[in-house]
C-alpha cells in the first residue's frame, strides 16, 4: 500500500501521541518498521548509548523515493486507511507517527532503495532537505543523530549511557526473541554485541540468554478453538526473585499483561513462592478482532475481548508444559489458603492499580518441602539484571526517588502527574486533542438528568481530553474512547468526579478552562498508594520534564526535591 495522510475521522481513533522517551525507543520504532516491511536481516548500530547515533538497516521492500517525504510527516501510513483496519492491525505500526516524532527531537536520515534504485533524504530541524541519490542496495537504512539536541531537559535526565544502552539491548532482545527466523545484529560504539542468525526459538533463547537456559526450558504448545499458546517456560532453576524475564507476546508484539503473567505463575502452583518469578517466552497467537491494540503508543498494554478465556487457555498451557516437573513433586497447595492469591487474576491484575496489600511475609504459611525446593534451586541466580531496577525506585507507593548525572531526585508521584495532565489539558483546549484509547467494546453509562446537562456543558472540553462519547438515550451516553492516561475502568469515576467537582474548582481557578484541566488532572492522576512498574515511572518522570514548570504542582506544592552530590557530601562531612 503506498504511503498516505490518515483521514480526520481514523486520526481520531487512534490512539496518538509521543513515542520517543529515550534511545530505546527510537530503536523500537525503527525495527517495528523494518519488521513490517518483511526485513528479515536487521542491523542496528548505535554510538554513544545512542545518543549520537541510531542506525537501522533491514532487507525489507524499501520506501518508494516519491514516498519519503511523506513518510516522515505525522499520520502518515501505508499500513491502515480505513477505521475498519483498526480492528484488523496485522503489522506493528499503524499510527503513522513513529518516523515523525524522530524528526521532532533528532537530525534524521533515511535511505532507501526500491527496484534496484536508491535515494536518501536528509531532515534537520524538522525541514526536509531534497531528495538525493544513494546506493543501491535493498532494503532501507534510518540514521539518527543527536537525539534531543533540542529539548535539554529530556536530555538531562536520561540516565547513565550504561543504562540506556542496557534498555536498547533489552529492546532488541525482545524483538530477536518474538523473530527467531530472522537475523539481527546490533554494534555498539563498533563493538558486535549481538549477532543473531536465524535460528529456532530454542537456540535464539539460548543466543540471547546463556547456554544454561536451553537446558531448562520446556516447550508450550496449546491450541483451544481459535486460540493457539506457544513458546517455552522455564523451570524451577530458572526461577528468579526479580521480574523481567516474562517475554509475553500478542501475535508477535511484545505486551504485558498482569493476567497472564499470573495465568503462569499459577501454573508453577507451590512450587514457586510469591515474590518468585519463572522465565518465560510465550506467543498468544489470537484472531485480531480478538484485540484491542490500538491502546496506548507508548505503552505495551493491550484488550482481550475475552480475557478470562484467554487466562485458562494460558494457565492449561503452562500446566501441561510443567507436567513432568509437577508430576515429580508433590503439590501442596491445597493446604496453602495464603498462596490463593493468583488464584484469582483478577485480583493479581489489580495488585498494581489498587492499594491491596500483600500479606507481611511471617503471615505466610511454613515454607512447605516443595516451595524450599524450589527456592534452592533458584537462589544465587540473580547475576544479570536485565531490567533498571537500580536508579529509579518507588518508596512507599508515594515517591519516586531516581539517580541523575549530578545527584537525586525525589518526585511526588501525584503532584508530578497532575502537573503533566494539567499543562496538556490546557494545552488541548487550544490544539490537538490528548492521547485517546479507543475502547474496543464500548460502555454505556447513565445519569441523573442534572448531571448529563452538566456533562453536555463541558462535552466539549472533555472531547479535547480524550473522552469521546455518543448520546445514548435520554441520559446515557456511549463512551467510545476515554484518555489513554486513565487507568481503564476509573473513566465512570472520574466523570463523575469532573462533574461534582468542576463547579467548586471554578472558584479557585482564573478561568474555566484551569478548572477543568485541574480537576481532570487531580482525578486522572495516579495517586499516592498505586504501584508503579518500572516503565511507568520512567515514563512519567521523562513527561514531567517536558512540562513548562515541572517543579509545582498547578495548586503550587512542589513536586520535585533535588538533592546534588554536594549536599550529600557535606551533610556526610565527606569535602
Ligand atoms: P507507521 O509505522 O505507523 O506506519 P512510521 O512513521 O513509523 O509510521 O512510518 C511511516 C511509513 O514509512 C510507514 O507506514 C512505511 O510505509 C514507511 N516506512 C518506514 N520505515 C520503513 C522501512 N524500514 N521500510 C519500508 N517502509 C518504511
Ligand atoms: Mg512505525
Amino acid at each position: 500500500m503506498p504511503i498516505k495522510p490518515l483521514t480526520e475521522d481514523l486520526r481520531n481513533k487512534i490512539a496518538a501521541g509521543e513515542v520517543v522517551e529515550r534511545p530505546a525507543s527510537v530503536v523500537k520504532e525503527l525495527v517495528e518498521n523494518s519488521l513490517d516491511a518483511g526485513g528479515k536481516q536487521i542491523t542496528i548500530v548505535v554510538e554513544q548509548a545512542g545518543e549520537k547515533l541510531i542506525q537501522v538497516s533491514d532487507d525489507g521492500f524499501g520506501i518508494p523515493p516519491k514516498e519519503m517525504t511523506l513518510a516522515v510527516q505525522r499520520y502518515t501510513t501505508s499500513k491502515i486507511t480505513k477505521a475498519e483496519d483498526l480492528f484488523d492491525i496485522q503489522t506493528l505500526g499503524f499510527r503513522g507517527e513513529g518516523l515523525a516524532s524522530i524528526a521532532a527531537v533528532a537530525e534524521l536520515e533515511l535511505a532507501s532503495c526500491v527496484n534496484g534504485e536508491g535515494h536518501s533524504l536528509k531532515i534537520s530541524d524538522g525541514l526536509s532537505g531534497d531528495l538525493e541519490p544513494a546506493a543501491s542496495v535493498q532494503g532501507t537504512q534510518i540514521t539518527v543523530r543527536n537525539l534531543f539536541y533540542n529539548t535539554p531537559a529530556r536530555k538531562k535526565f536520561l540516565k547513565k549511557p550504561r543504562t540506556e544502552f542496557r534498555k536498547i539491548v533489552d529492546m532488541v532482545r525482545r524483538f530477536s526473541l518474538m523473530y527467531p527466523e530472522n537475523g539481527f545484529k546490533l554494534i555498539s560504539d563498533n563493538r558486535p554485541i549481538l549477532d543473531l542468525k536465524p535460528e529456532s526459538l530454542e537456540d535464539r533463547i539460548s543466543a540471547v540468554t546463556d547456554p544454561l537456559y536451553k537446558e531448562n526450558i520446556l516447550p508450550v504448545s496449546m491450541a483451544k478453538g481459535d486460540y493457539l499458546v506457544t513458546g517455552f517456560v522455564g523451570n524451577l532453576t530458572l526461577v528468579r526473585k526479580k521480574p523481567g524475564e516474562q517475554y509475553l507476546f500478542l501475535n508477535r508484539r511484545f505486551i504485558q499483561n498482569r493476567m497472564m503473567n499470573s495465568a503462569v505463575y499459577n501454573a508453577f502452583k507451590s512450587l514457586m513462592n510469591r515474590g518468585e518469578f519463572p522465565f518465560f517466552v510465550i506467543n498468544l497467537s489470537l484472531p485480531f478482532d480478538q484485540v484491542d491494540v490500538n491502546v496506548h503508543p507508548m505503552k505495551t498494554e493491550v484488550r482481550f475481548k475475552d480475557e478470562w478465556r484467554l487466562y485458562h487457555v494460558v494457565r492449561s498451557a503452562a500446566e501441561k508444559a510443567l507436567e513432568p516437573i509437577l508430576s515429580t513433586i508433590p503439590d501442596f497447595s491445597a493446604q496453602e489458603p495464603g498462596f490463593s492469591f493468583f488464584d484469582n487474576p483478577s485480583a493479581a491484575e489489580h495488585e498494581n492499580q489498587s492499594n491491596l496489600k500483600f500479606g507481611d511475609p511471617a503471615d505466610m504459611p511454613k515454607l512447605d518441602r516443595a516451595k524450599s525446593y524450589a527456592s534452592n534451586l533458584a537462589s544465587g541466580e540473580d547475576t544479570e539484571e536485565p531490567f533498571d531496577f537500580e536508579s529509579m525506585w518507588q518508596v512507599h507507593k508515594k515517591y519516586i526517588v531516581s539517580q541523575i548525572q549530578s545527584g537525586l531526585v525525589i518526585i511526588d508521584q501525584h503532584v508530578a502527574h497532575e502537573r503533566v495532565l494539567f499543562e496538556e489539558a490546557l494545552a488541548a483546549f487550544d490544539g490537538d486533542a490528548l492521547a485517546a484509547q479507543t475502547l474496543l467494546f464500548p460502555d454505556v453509562q447513565e445519569f441523573s438528568p442534572d448531571d448529563f446537562s452538566v456533562l453536555l456543558e463541558i462535552l466539549p472540553y472533555l472531547e479535547k481530553m480524550g473522552f469521546r462519547m455518543k448520546e445514548f438515550g435520554e441520559t446515557a451516553v456511549m463512551m467510545e474512547a476515554i484518555p489513554s492516561e486513565m487507568a481503564w475502568g476509573a473513566e465512570r469515576a472520574v466523570l463523575r468526579e469532573m462533574i461534582d467537582n468542576y463547579q467548586e474548582y471554578q472558584k479557585k481557578y482564573a478561568s474555566f478552562q484551569e478548572a477543568l484541566a485541574a480537576s481532570f488532572a487531580c482525578h486522572a492522576a495516579v495517586k499516592a498508594g498505586d504501584q508503579l512498574t518500572h516503565e511507568e515511572m520512567s515514563a512519567l518522570v521523562n513527561r514531567l520534564f517536558g512540562t513548562k514548570h515541572p517543579y509545582y504542582c498547578p495548586h503550587g506544592r512542589p513536586v520535585i526535591i533535588q538533592l546534588s552530590l554536594d549536599e550529600l557530601d557535606q551533610r556526610f562531612e565527606r569535602s
